[in-house]
């Protein structure tokens, strides 16, 4: 997601306040990312380390709910080092609430790049609404990468 601090999309989830705890998500409850598997099993294996995403889509999916958990330094490791934002900080302000995937092109073990559009859905201040993104992800030193969104 976001490509860059000053773009849009994504990057309405960040700001410099970080006033209020990071919102957690338990290691047995649903993935924010909405596949059907606990956290644990799903981007949080990813969150931790013990794995790497092996398509652009659970990268995407897992950068999404790295977003839902405030993980700056997951986010960070996983953007391209050309487009990478020095740091991260999360807007308290705002609460992802889902993530729908709507197009993919590539990503397969296959590929070395490929691109996942997507619509995420977020509250703040008291009301819903929803971004659409088509983000650009490629692979780094073999590992898959977010590299910027399309416009
Ligand atoms: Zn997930």
């Amino acid at each position: 997601m976001a490509g860059s601090v000053r773009a849009s999309g994504q990057n309405r989830g960040v700001s410099r306040r970080t006033s209020r705890p990071a919102p957690t998500v338990d290691a047995g409850s649903a993935c924010p990312c909405g596949r059907e598997a606990t956290y644990a099993d799903c981007c949080g294996a990813f969150h931790s380390g013990r794995a790497s995403a092996p398509t652009a889509e659970r990268l995407m999916r897992s950068r999404y709910s790295a977003f839902v958990v405030h993980d700056a330094a997951y986010l960070l490791r996983t953007w391209h080092s050309t487009t990478r934002p020095p740091e991260l900080d999360f807007d308290p302000d705002i609460r992802w609430t889902g993530l729908e995937i709507l197009a993919t092109t590539g990503g397969s073990a296959f590929h070395n790049d490929g691109t996942v559009e997507f619509r995420a859905q977020y509250e703040a201040h008291g009301h819903t609404d929803a971004q659409t993104e088509l983000s650009r992800f490629v692979r780094e030193n073999g590992a898959w990468v977010y590299l910027d969104a399309v416009d």
